[in-house]
Order: structure tokens, then C-alpha cells, then sequence
């Protein structure tokens, strides 16, 4: 997988790298521009240093007559005044840069001074030591070399430079002495004028500087000052000179080349298509990896969406399965969201096993629940009690089939919340055939194998029961006790199996004389029964013992050992009022006394127990 660099590094990056080239681009215009620079420079300079040369070589020049002038004076002595004319009158027209050439005498006092016109000022001129030259014409005298001064307003008017030439003649004796000064004197202006006069110079504007300060300048239009360049110039031997000289434009751009220009945009373009270039390559690799990228996302995605399916199928499949054999299920189970009492699912037993129809029994509990599972609402109170208090979830309950007969159905209810919803989750069964084994074992344990009436046993709780009962109730108890007579001597007499036949026969009889639900007829034990009436007085009690009198005189059972020579029985009764009295057991006490009391006075009666028998 290609590693993809933020966008904001590779666009500083790029923003870097076109900063470079960019960078580089003005060095190398730069670098250009200095060797241009460097290359007018150079032109400058060497204009300069050979227009310095030729002015000092043509000053030489010029002043050479005075310097023939000055040597043939040595040589011969003093010149005569007219020879002297006619040479400075030479040297005058020879080169017109000269104000004037004069001889001043030893005495300094100004003699000859050519020409005339315009000069008349100097013809009466001394030097003097306060003169700014003096000291210069005394060097001059001193070393007997020329001397040029620096300029100075000449008696003449303006400012001009005067070039001391000292003359030496020989006395008697053959020694040298002062002659007075040959003096050249020129103007500023006409002299450099003259001295530029004839060179080539359209190029630059020229300034003759004196100890730094200009004193003649010759302009060109257009010349910048800028690259102005200053050289030494020694005029004759005075060294206090220099010369600055400033291209013109149009020299300037002569020996510029557009090359750096050029080159710079050349290279700035270059270097943003470059970058540009550099750019787009990058953005197409990066879109190109990021669709590559979204490929394989959605190669994954449908990777992942193919498991998912499989899954669901998988799912779907095993939930069928389960579905399947929960339809081929004796129990029913379903699943109900309580919202709404809308059945989520069922399987086919529980509406099958009621006679409904899917539909019908899914419509029948949203309609009415009541109908369909009597005591519905109490009953979902009753689940949801036992969730809470982990009591035992399994109901007894009755649901209505089709043909509305009650139907018994255990139901083992479990409530779930998922996702905020109630949900029960029911599994039914249909337990008649166990709920009826169960009554069969119940009333057999509480059964006399042989009479089918109620055992001792039975006889046992039903006292105590009845008699809790009636002791709330504030109503009377009696008891019975029956025994049947001479039996003995009926099973001697017949043998037992026939015995056994009797007591059957006197347990119908005595079934028969019930008639209110709630009496109870026992076998207390051999030939002896008891029978319990709740909420009865001796009225009741007395109603019943002869109706059992009767039942069993109706049955008319030979029995020759008896004085009636029927089967007879005697019957001990009690009343008691529970209200008052602590125990049953007295009860039974007292009936048992009263039967006694019946068989000793001469059996086949009725007694019933009084205080006084104790
Ligand atoms: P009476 O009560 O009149 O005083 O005389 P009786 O002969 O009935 O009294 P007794 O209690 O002496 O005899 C009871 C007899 O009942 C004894 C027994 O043979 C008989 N007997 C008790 N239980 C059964 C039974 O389950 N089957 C038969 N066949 N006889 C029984
Ligand atoms: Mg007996
Ligand atoms: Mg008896």
C-alpha cells in the first residue's frame, strides 16, 4: 500500500521547492546582472583612467612651447622682449586653452603679459606672501621645476590654474640666479574645454574635481551618476586632481544584454510549470491511490457484505430449522410482545390444541384475552410477581377451546425486555390426562379400598378441617358413629366374604342418606362408620341417622343371629358447637359414648350423647 503524505505537506513542499527555484532563478539573475554590472564598471573605469592620460599627455603637449620657452631662457639668458613676443604669440595660437603667458620678474612684480586684451588686470599684479600661489612659486624657484597651481581667482576675474615655470640666468661669475616665473595661465573652463575638445568623450559626463570639490563639469544628457567612477589625474606635476566621469544611458543600455531579464523570466516560468507539472503528477497519484483505496474499501465491503449474507442465510436457515421442530411440538410455544398482545410467533400446537385457526386464536388474544385465557390481566400480574419475588414460573391455568369447554393448561411463562419491549415467551401444555391421574392418586390415598367411601385418614382432616372451618363460621358440628351389630356373628355365620358384601351394601346405604355436599361419610375402622355434618344441629343429625335407618332397614340383609333377624346398626351421635369447645377429638369422644349407649340399651337405635352420660 503506497504511503499517502498529508495534503498540506506535499503543498508546503511544493510551495518549498517552487521557493527555491524561484530563489535560484534570482540568484542566477543576479549573478548576471553583477557580471553586467561589473563589465560597465570596468568600461567606466577604463574610460576614465585613458581620458585622465590623454588630458595629462595633451596638457604636456600643450605646454611645451613654455617649457622650450623656459630652456632657451636658461640657456641664453634673458630673452629680448620681442623674440619673446613672437614665441609667446606661437605658443598662444598654437594652443588656444592659454588666458594668457606672462613674465613676472625676479622681483615678482608682473612684467610682460601677453595678450594685452583682457589681461590688464595682471600687468600691475606682484605676488605677494599672503597670495594663495607664493608658496607654491617658491617651491618652484626652490627645486627649479615647473609648478601648477591649484585653481584661484585670477586678477583677470573667474578662477584658473597658473603654471610657474622659474627662470635661471648666469651672471659674470657663471652662477644661476632667479629670473622671475614663465607664466602660463589658464582658465578652467576653456581649458578643459580644450583638453576634452578633442577627444571622443559623447559617452560620459565628465567632472574635474580639485581636492575633492568639483570645479568644472561637462554634462551629458542623461548620464548616471550612479555608476560614476572617480580616477587620479595629475595635471602637469600637481596631484590635488581627479576626474569623475558617468556613463550616459544610452552607453549604459549599449552594454547591457536583456540576457538577465530573459534568463529570469525564463527561469521563474520554468520553475512554476516545473512545480505545476510536479503538482499534477502528484494529484493524479494521489487520486489515483485514493481511488485504488476506495476500490479495495469496496472490495471489503462487499467481502464483508457476502459473509454477512452467508450468515443471515445460515441463520435463517437454523432459525427454520428450529421453527420446524418447535411446529412438531406436543407443547405449544410462543412468543408475545405485551404492547400490543401481538403474537411474534407461535407454533402450530398452541392454537391447534384449542381447535383455532392461526389467525383466529392470534385475533382472539388481541381482542379479547379474557375469552380466550380467563383472568388474563391477573394472570400477566401474577407472571410478572413471580419474576420479580424468582418465584416458580410455571401457572395452572384453564384456556377456552374452540367448542368453549375449559381446557387445562400449564403454562410456563417467562417475561424478557429487549430493546425497551416486553416480551413473554410462553410454553403450554395441555396436562388434563396428568392433572386427572394426579385427582385418581389424591382421592385413592384419601379411599377405603373396600367400601369406596372416605378412609380413617381422610375422616382425620376433614374432621379438623370442618371443624377450623365452622369455628369461624360460628355454626354447629355433628358426628355420627355407626357400628354395625352382632357382626361377628354374620361373618361366622356366612364366612367373611360375605361379611365383606354387607359392609359394601351398608356403605351404599349410608352414601345414599347424604344429601347436602359437604356431608362426609367414612370408614372409621372393621364394622364401624362415621359420618360428618357441617353446620348441622341435632335436628339435622337426627334427619340423617334415620334416613340411614332406613336406607339400611331398607336393605333388608338376613341375619338370623340378630332378635330382628335383619342386619341392624346402632348409631352414637354428638353436636358440638367448634366456637366453644377446643378439640374435635371430644366430639369424637362423645359420639363413640353415645354409641355405647345405643348398644347397650339394645342396639338398632339411635343415641344421642347428653351431658349428663359423662
Ligand atoms: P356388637 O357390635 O353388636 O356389640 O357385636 P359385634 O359382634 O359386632 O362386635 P365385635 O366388635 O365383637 O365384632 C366385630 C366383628 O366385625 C369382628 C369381625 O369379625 C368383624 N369384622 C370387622 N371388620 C370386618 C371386615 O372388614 N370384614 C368382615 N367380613 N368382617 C369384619
Ligand atoms: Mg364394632
Ligand atoms: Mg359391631
Amino acid at each position: 500500500m503506497p504511503h499517502s503524505h498529508p495534503a498540506w505537506l506535499v503543498r508546503t513542499l511544493l510551495a518549498l521547492f517552487l521557493l527555491a527555484l524561484c530563489g535560484t532563478s534570482l540568484l542566477l539573475w543576479k549573478k548576471l546582472e553583477d557580471a553586467q554590472a561589473d563589465r560597465i564598471r570596468d568600461r567606466v573605469g577604463f574610460q576614465a583612467r585613458s581620458l585622465a592620460t590623454e588630458l595629462q599627455t595633451n596638457l604636456i603637449d600643450e605646454v611645451e612651447g613654455l617649457r622650450r620657452m623656459a630652456l632657451l631662457w636658461n640657456h641664453r639668458g634673458r630673452i629680448p622682449r620681442d623674440e619673446w613676443t613672437l614665441e609667446v604669440n606661437f605658443a598662444l595660437d598654437h594652443f588656444p586653452g592659454y588666458q594668457s603667458i606672462q613674465w613676472m620678474g625676479p622681483d615678482l612684480h608682473m612684467r610682460w603679459v601677453l595678450p594685452e586684451q583682457g589681461n590688464e588686470a595682471a600687468l600691475n599684479f606682484r605676488l605677494t606672501r599672503n597670495h594663495p600661489n607664493f608658496n607654491l612659486a617658491m617651491q618652484a624657484k626652490a627645486e627649479g621645476q615647473a609648478q601648477l597651481s591649484n585653481s584661484v581667482s585670477l586678477v583677470q576675474g573667474g578662477s584658473g590654474f597658473v603654471l610657474y615655470t622659474p627662470l635661471f640666468i648666469a651672471n659674470a661669475q657663471g652662477e644661476r640666479t632667479f629670473d622671475g616665473f614663465l607664466q602660463g595661465v589658464f582658465r578652467v573652463k576653456p581649458l578643459m574645454n580644450q583638453l576634452l575638445g578633442s577627444l571622443d568623450n559623447r559617452d560620459f559626463s565628465v567632472v574635474l574635481l580639485e581636492s575633492g570639490q568639483p570645479i568644472y563639469q561637462q554634462e551629458q544628457p542623461g548620464s548616471l551618476a550612479a555608476l560614476s567612477q572617480r580616477v587620479p589625474l595629475e595635471l602637469l606635476n600637481n596631484r590635488n586632481f581627479a576626474l569623475q566621469l558617468a556613463p550616459t544611458r544610452k552607453l549604459v543600455e549599449a552594454l547591457s544584454s536583456p540576457l538577465p531579464q530573459v534568463v529570469l523570466g525564463a527561469s521563474l516560468l520554468t520553475s512554476l510549470l516545473l512545480v505545476a507539472a510536479l503538482a499534477l503528477a502528484l494529484e493524479n497519484a494521489r487520486r489515483a491511490s485514493a481511488l485504488q483505496a476506495g476500490n479495495r474499501r469496496l472490495n471489503e465491503e462487499v467481502k464483508q457484505r457476502e459473509l454477512a449474507e452467508q450468515g443471515l442465510r445460515d441463520s435463517r436457515q437454523r432459525l427454520q430449522l428450529v421453527l420446524d421442530l418447535t411446529g412438531s411440538s406436543q407443547d405449544g410455544l410462543f412468543i408475545l410482545d405485551l404492547a400490543n398482545r401481538e403474537i411474534l410467533h407461535m407454533n402450530r400446537a398452541t392454537h391447534a390444541s384449542l381447535d383455532y385457526s392461526a389467525e383466529d386464536f392470534r385475533q382472539l388474544l388481541k381482542d379479547d384475552p379474557e375469552q380466550l385465557l380467563p383472568g388474563f390481566h391477573s394472570w400477566l400480574e401474577l407472571v410478572r410477581q413471580a419474576q420479580r419475588d424468582g418465584d416458580s414460573s410455571i401457572f395452572q391455568r384453564e384456556m377456552r377451546h374452540a367448542d368453549s369447554s375449559l381446557q387445562p393448561a400449564e403454562i410456563s411463562a417467562q417475561l424478557v425486555t429487549l430493546n425497551g419491549r416486553d416480551y413473554l415467551i410462553g410454553v403450554s401444555r395441555d396436562n388434563r390426562e396428568r392433572l386427572e391421574l394426579e385427582a385418581r392418586l389424591q382421592r385413592l390415598s384419601q379411599q377405603d379400598g373396600l367400601t369406596g367411601l372416605y378412609n380413617r385418614r381422610y375422616f382425620d382432616r376433614q374432621l379438623n378441617g370442618e371443624w377450623r372451618r365452622l369455628r369461624r363460621l360460628g355454626a354447629p358440628l355433628a358426628l355420627l358413629m355407626l357400628d354395625v351389630d352382632h357382626f361377628k356373628a354374620y361373618n361366622d355365620g356366612f364366612g367373611h366374604q360375605a361379611g365383606d358384601d354387607a359392609l359394601r351394601k351398608v356403605s351404599q346405604a349410608l352414601q345414599n342418606s347424604l344429601r347436602r355436599e359437604g356431608d362426609v361419610a367414612c370408614r372409621y375402622g372393621g364394622e364401624e362408620f362415621a359420618i360428618i355434618l357441617a353446620n348441622t344441629d341435632e335436628t339435622g343429625a337426627r334427619h340423617v341417622a334415620d334416613r340411614v335407618m332406613e336406607e339400611i332397614a331398607a336393605l333388608a340383609i338376613e341375619h338370623p343371629s340378630s332378635p330382628t333377624g335383619r342386619l341392624t346398626l346402632s348409631i352414637g351421635m354428638a353436636i358440638s358447637d367448634p366456637a366453644r369447645e377446643d378439640q374435635p377429638d371430644s366430639l369424637v369422644s362423645r359420639s363413640d359414648a353415645a354409641l355405647y349407649r345405643a348398644k347397650r340399651e339394645g342396639r338398632n337405635r339411635t343415641c344421642l350423647w347428653e351431658k349428663d352420660q359423662g
